[in-house]
C-alpha cells in the first residue's frame, strides 16, 4: 500500500517535471483527487486514472503566513498566502496562493470565493503547485 502511494507521488512528480498538473480521477465515482491519492476519498474505489486538471479554481480563505514561520523555501514567490482552494473538478485542499499580501487581504475576503488558477512552481530541486490570483475577474 504504502510502495503504490510512493509511485502515485513519484508519477505526480514526473508528470510536473512535464509540465502538466494532474490529478486521479476515480473510474467509479468520477470524483478527481488532488493532490492525487491511492483511493478515492469518496467512494473508497481503488480503480483510478490519471487526468490533467484544467487549474482552473476558487479560493474560500485566506491565512497569511506568520511573519515569523515564514518559510525560506517561499523566499521567491513574492506575497503569498495560504488558502482553501477548490478545483472546478472538486477536489477540496489547502494550497499557497501568490499575488496576497496584508495590505489586499481585507479587499480580498470581501470577494470570496475568488477564481485562481493553478501554476508550476520551481522550488530548489523539483516543482510544486502554486496558485494565482485570477486577474481576469
Ligand atoms: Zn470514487
Amino acid at each position: 500500500m504504502s510502495i503504490k502511494l510512493e509511485k502515485v507521488v513519484e508519477t505526480f512528480y514526473q508528470n510536473l517535471e512535464a509540465g502538466k498538473i494532474t490529478g486521479r480521477k476515480c473510474l467509479k465515482c468520477g470524483a478527481v483527487e488532488f493532490p492525487p491519492v491511492y483511493a478515492c476519498n469518496s467512494c473508497g474505489c481503488w480503480d483510478m486514472e490519471w487526468v490533467v486538471i484544467s487549474g482552473k479554481a476558487s479560493m474560500h480563505s485566506i491565512v497569511l503566513p506568520a511573519a515569523l514561520s515564514s518559510r525560506p523555501e517561499y523566499k521567491d514567490l513574492g506575497k503569498y498566502a495560504y488558502g482553501e482552494v477548490e478545483l472546478e473538478e472538486g477536489a477540496r485542499f489547502n494550497a499557497v496562493v501568490r499575488g496576497i499580501s496584508r495590505k489586499n487581504r481585507p479587499a480580498l475576503l470581501e470577494k470570496l470565493p475568488i477564481p485562481c488558477r493553478a501554476a508550476i512552481y520551481q522550488r530548489d530541486g523539483y516543482k510544486t503547485v502554486v496558485f494565482d490570483l485570477d486577474e481576469e475577474e
